[in-house]
């Protein structure tokens, strides 16, 4: 494995432990609400409420980390920075950015506009 590969790893693992504690923190969080005792009617929207918002955020950190697992398995496989679609180099400048890239920007855009 080339330097900067596991560089990018050691990077890629130390969001996902972050991420993992934010998520282990919502659900202790969500847990805390629903045991709030017996709420009257206007705590009981404010409560459903708070749920849904944790579990937006959740939704979206454990898409988060299938992404980064996806970037581990492919730095593993010496796939890393190859886009998935059309098999050429992603940018540096992008994988940069964001290091759990698939795609370059041309599949991307064409992957947002007629799906995946
Ligand atoms: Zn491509």
């Amino acid at each position: 494995m080339s330097k900067r590969f596991a560089q990018v790893k050691e990077e890629l693992l130390k969001q996902r432990r972050d991420l993992l504690y934010e998520v282990s923190n919502s659900y202790e969080t969500c847990r805390e609400i629903g045991q709030d005792g017996v709420p009257d009617i206007g705590d009981m929207s404010s409560v459903a409420y708070s749920r849904d918002v944790l579990f937006n955020l959740s939704e979206t950190q454990r898409r988060r980390i299938h992404d980064i697992d996806v970037a581990l398995e492919q730095i593993e496989k010496g796939e890393y920075g190859i886009c998935m679609s059309c098999s050429e180099e992603i940018s540096p400048r992008r994988m940069e950015v964001r290091p759990f890239s698939r795609y370059c920007v041309e599949c991307k855009t064409d992957i947002e506009k007629y799906g995946e």
